[in-house]
């Protein structure tokens, strides 16, 4: 009889073998698809400066004042290019820092056309290597800003008024997902080891026992983090204390967004 650990992990296997059984693996050619509809670039405020910017890929990143501009991914060039147009209308301001959570290109497409506005560039340290690896195969080296800077555990900026954290808590989504959090917001940017309603995506899944230990990191993640911006939160707002709901608050501040390769 399988205990819970076993029934859970068996669950999420299956989850994840159902995904990528209807889903082109990263670097096969997609089946023909209906039209999309035209990318729209949206701004969102979330609070104290910080907010997500979506329009196709990743959902990124930012934290806009008069005296720091910080960037969390980058999407693909074109929608790079639409979150600088907008940028523009927000803030004179170069951007200070670009962090990637991961190198998969719908989060690092979008280096090279950023990179001459950033004056610098931070993942953790298997990032680079990973991303060189995919625009071999991808054939799309002469697309690719690499990171300036990379950690291997932890890293930690103060900008502006706000401090920001990275840390990497092992094999997840890929090799070298970093989790980022605004301490002052208070608002955690998880790239793509958070997806929305539906299990987090693993990478590298060469073999059996690699999955299980990317669900495992993965999952782990989700724990570590909620605890731990739980006990750095702030007190909970009016509208939170009036529906009692702290849970879905955080659901709200994790900005992840899903991607569909591997
Ligand atoms: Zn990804």
């Amino acid at each position: 009889m399988q205990n819970r650990r076993e029934f859970i992990l068996r669950s999420s296997l299956a989850v994840a073998a159902g995904a990528l059984g209807s889903t082109p693996l990263f670097g096969q050619q997609a089946p023909a698809a209906a039209p999309q509809p035209p990318t729209v670039p949206v701004f969102t405020p979330i609070r104290r400066n910080v907010g997500t910017f979506t329009a196709r890929g990743g959902t990124m990143g930012w934290l806009v004042t008069p005296d720091a501009v910080l960037v969390i991914d980058s999407q693909f060039a074109d929608t790079a290019q639409m979150f600088l147009d907008g940028l523009k209308t927000r803030t004179p301001r170069k951007i200070d820092l670009l962090l990637n959570t991961h190198h998969h290109p719908d989060h690092t497409g979008g280096n090279k056309v950023l990179r001459p506005m950033v004056t610098k560039i931070v993942s953790h340290e298997n990032v680079p290597g990973l991303q060189k690896k995919q625009a071999a195969a991808a054939k799309t080296e002469d697309a690719q800003a690499y990171a300036d800077e990379t950690f291997k555990d932890g890293w930690k900026v103060d900008i502006g008024k706000e401090k920001v954290s990275a840390k990497y808590y092992g094999p997840g989504h890929t090799s070298g997902d970093a989790v980022f959090l605004f301490q002052q917001a208070n608002i955690v940017h998880m790239g793509d080891l958070m997806s929305h309603q539906r299990h987090p995506r693993v990478g590298e899944i060469a073999d059996r026992q690699l999955a299980e230990q990317h669900l495992i990191g993965a999952r782990q993640v989700h724990v570590v983090v909620v605890v731990e911006t739980c006990e750095g939160e702030e007190p909970p707002s009016r509208g939170q204390q009036r529906n009692g709901n702290r849970g879905a608050d955080h659901e709200h501040s994790i900005t992840g967004h899903g991607s569909r390769r591997v």
